[in-house]
């Protein structure tokens, strides 16, 4: 997905909530449109009003979402107009008794444009006024005469909501592993490059004050893997993870970028404070003592530091100094600090 595009950065549900919602503003649209013709027909002025008013809602609405960065709030109000439409063509005693058949597509339209929570909720109130407003009209009586056509009715409605919260409730959880997935290192369990743009981005434009990046790589780490193997490796670049993620702060990011480049995200952080954290980093990690059967590897890391207290600053050219600094650190020796 490009920067420039209204989802960028935001769940993956919100570019399918947006083509949804389009579609039903389309089909709203048009529906409401026969609605009103019909409704003029039949002499019901003030549901033809209300299916006009629904139909140039749906009309103005449409370029609206198409880039609205506010989806979840036009999601709402879209819902509560067509909630508020089928109630008050239920509450007419001239319309038909199928009208209520838009009672039963509410909860699945609720849930897919608004989630298992606010779509649960929301349908669940909407369903209880269209319930009293069916024994309101009915009365009692219709449901002693006729048992099985309210079995019917109250069934199928239950069973789209159930089907629709379940539904919902699978494809969030489906979609918060997806996501976790796509924002974590598999090796170390650290997070990756994604997490730390996405970060970055929160902080960047969240205040004024210092924010230092640390670009840490692992010294002459190829010779680990020629002399004990590529599974051993791996092992010391997870212990090499969880002595980042142990001797960082709780507001620290630390991440692999790849290979055994690491970076370490400090908000709130300035230069003089990065470089004493980058230190006690690379103690650390000189300390390890990673283990391959008998021999114990001696492991250091050089790493360069970055900070920046300009509010419009941009992670690349702050990584880009990150790295000249380390590049800085290798020339000068390795196993060390530059910042
Ligand atoms: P320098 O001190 O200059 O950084 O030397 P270096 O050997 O650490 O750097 P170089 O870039 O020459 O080698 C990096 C090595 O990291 C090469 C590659 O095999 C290894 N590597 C990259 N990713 C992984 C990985 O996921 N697992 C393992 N075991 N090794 C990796
Ligand atoms: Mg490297
Ligand atoms: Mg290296």
């Amino acid at each position: 997905m490009s920067p420039a595009s209204p989802d960028y950065g935001m769940p993956l549900s919100y570019r399918h909530r947006r083509h949804l919602l389009r579609l039903l503003l389309t089909v709203t649209a048009l529906f409401g449109l026969v609605f009103v013709i019909v409704n003029l027909g039949a002499g019901r002025y003030g549901l033809m009003t209300v299916d006009l008013a629904i139909t140039v809602l749906a009309v103005a609405l449409l370029p609206v979402v198409r880039t609205t960065q506010r989806l979840r709030r036009w999601c709402l109000c879209y819902l509560v107009s067509i909630y508020a439409a089928t109630l008050y063509a239920l509450a007419l005693p001239t319309t038909s008794v199928t009208v209520f058949s838009w009672v039963m597509v509410m909860p699945l339209t609720a849930h897919l444009l608004l989630g298992r929570r606010m779509g649960g909720l929301s349908s669940a109130l909407y369903l209880a006024i269209a319930a009293g407003l069916f024994f309101w009209r009915f009365g009692l009586d219709s449901v002693v005469e006729a048992p099985g056509a309210t079995a019917n009715i109250a069934g199928v409605t239950v069973w789209t909501y159930l089907f629709s919260y379940f539904y919902e409730a699978s494809r969030e959880s489906a979609e918060r592993q997806l996501s976790q997935q796509a924002l974590t290192d598999s090796l170390t369990g650290l997070p990756n490059r994604a997490q730390l743009e996405q970060s970055f981005r929160r902080l960047a434009n969240a205040d004024g004050h210092p924010i230092s990046v640390l670009m840490l790589d692992l010294d002459h780490f190829k010779a680990i893997n020629d002399d004990y193997g590529h599974a051993t490796g791996d092992a010391v670049l997870r212990e090499v993870g969880q002595a980042l993620s142990a001797h960082t702060r709780a507001q620290d990011l630390a991440c692999r970028l790849g290979g055994e480049e690491f970076c370490v995200l400090l908000p709130h952080t300035d230069n003089r404070a990065a470089r004493h954290l980058a230190e006690r980093l690379r103690e650390a990690i000189e300390a390890l003592h990673c283990r391959h059967n008998d021999s114990v590897l001696s492991l250091t890391a050089s790493i360069g530091v970055a900070s920046s207290t300009d509010r419009a600053e941009q992670l690349e050219p702050l990584l880009h100094i990150a790295d000249e600094k380390l590049y800085e650190a290798k020339f000068s020796g390795r196993n060390r600090v530059v910042g």
